[in-house]
């Protein structure tokens, strides 16, 4: 059965204009252009009136770890999770929680074991419900790195080390990697900005990862590790918080994209009398910082992705939405947050079928009673969502 939705706002994931009409079929978009100009299969359709509505590709988080729900304590509820089987069943209800909130595609960053990678697969083979996923499986980092001591990442060192951990990462289904190039927030004992993998254990996982066509995404915070990162290739930096003149104009020069995950600090320090206080201490030293380079990311020109964190302190999963409203209050306009979260993150992703509405997509829709480009905390309440066709959350008008 077709769908056509009529006479709606139409963001693309590059632009917007008015009474569109977008023709649905076989779990794609068939069609897209002016509703006046609609196909005779239009006529055909199961109707959906998008009178006063704007319809946008789904939501893309470029940075989730769905096994963990956002408690205050992160290392303890990490070091809590002894069990592969109870880890799948919080990434099962952790991603269906997305499509809630419109995010259709999601990349988990480090989680217990393969656990995230089993569920994704099962989700993929139509076993269960949630979005599309890219997941990395477990994180790699140095011994006594961060993330090691709580478990979603593996310490791995020397370049052959780190060469056989990205195999074997992919050999447990890991579609993406994740490298810990500097220290970081949630794990005591690390100052954020310490510099972890050498540039030539770096180059080594970047070399390994793109030879399988996995996508490389780097938490880093500290501007040296974040140069390091960028020289070897990754195609992502994650959070790149301290990220400086220099690094952004090597990041804009390379085409590396920076995912600046607000969402992870803003719920750190907007809780900052329930979160473990050296998790607090690192996350307000390193926010002004993260504004500044958030800012010169879009000064630059460096291509910015939506990601959360989701699964970190008070950073619950489906937070894209709170991360758009986010983007816009650190000074992006509500169209550059939009294509942050479809269009380049699409492109990050190598996921060339999302984050677009044109002929041969995926039906990946979101539609919403008010104009996110207008106002962008209308994100916040998608009225009806879609994946590949089908309806996954809400109710057309
Ligand atoms: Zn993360």
């Amino acid at each position: 059965m077709a769908t056509y939705v009529s006479n709606v706002t139409l963001f693309d994931g590059r632009s917007s204009r008015s009474k569109a009409g977008v023709l649905i079929a076989d779990g794609v978009v068939e069609w897209v252009g002016a509703h006046a100009r609609a196909p005779r299969t239009a006529r055909a359709a199961e109707p959906i009136d998008g009178r006063g509505k704007t319809l946008t590709p789904g939501l893309i988080d470029c940075h989730v770890h769905l096994c963990y729900d956002g408690s205050a304590d992160f290392a303890a509820e990490a070091r809590a999770l002894t069990s592969d089987a109870v880890a799948a069943l919080k990434v099962l209800r952790n991603a269906e929680e997305n499509l809630r909130a419109g995010v259709t595609t999601v990349r988990d960053l480090g989680g217990r074991g393969s656990s995230v990678c089993d569920v994704a697969a099962a989700i993929e083979r139509g076993e269960f419900r949630g979005p599309r996923m890219l997941a990395a499986g477990r994180a790699l980092t140095i011994t006594g790195g961060h993330g090691g001591s709580v478990g979603f990442a593996r310490e791995v060192d020397g370049p052959d080390g780190v060469r056989l951990a990205v195999r074997e990462e992919i050999r447990a289904g890991a579609t993406a990697i994740k490298l810990i190039a500097t220290g970081g927030v949630l794990t005591p004992g690390i100052t954020a900005d310490f510099t972890a993998f050498t540039q030539e254990e770096l180059d080594a996982a970047v070399e390994e990862a793109h030879s399988w066509g996995r996508v490389v995404g780097a938490h880093a915070i500290g501007p040296e590790g974040i140069v390091q990162a960028v020289r070897a290739g990754v195609d992502s930096v994650e959070h790149g918080s301290m990220m400086d003149a220099a690094g952004a104009r090597l990041m804009k020069e390379r085409g590396t994209f920076h995912v600046p995950t607000i969402s992870a600090l803003r719920g750190i320090v907007d809780h900052a009398d329930e979160v473990p206080a050296y998790a607090v201490e690192k996350a307000t030293a390193v926010t002004d910082l993260a504004r500044e380079a958030f800012r010169r990311s879009v000064r630059t020109g460096v291509k910015v992705a939506c990601g959360t964190d989701a699964g970190t302190p008070f950073n619950p999963h489906g937070n894209a939405t709170e991360e758009l409203v986010r983007m816009v209050e650190w000074g992006m306009t509500p169209l550059q947050a939009m294509r942050a979260a479809t269009s380049s993150a699409a492109e990050l992703l190598r996921l060339p079928d999302v984050g677009a509405i044109r002929p041969g997509a995926a039906a990946d829709l979101v539609l919403y009673d008010a104009d996110p480009l207008e106002e962008i905390d209308a994100v916040r309440k998608p009225s009806a969502v879609w994946k590949a066709g089908e309806l996954v959350a809400g109710a057309p008008p």
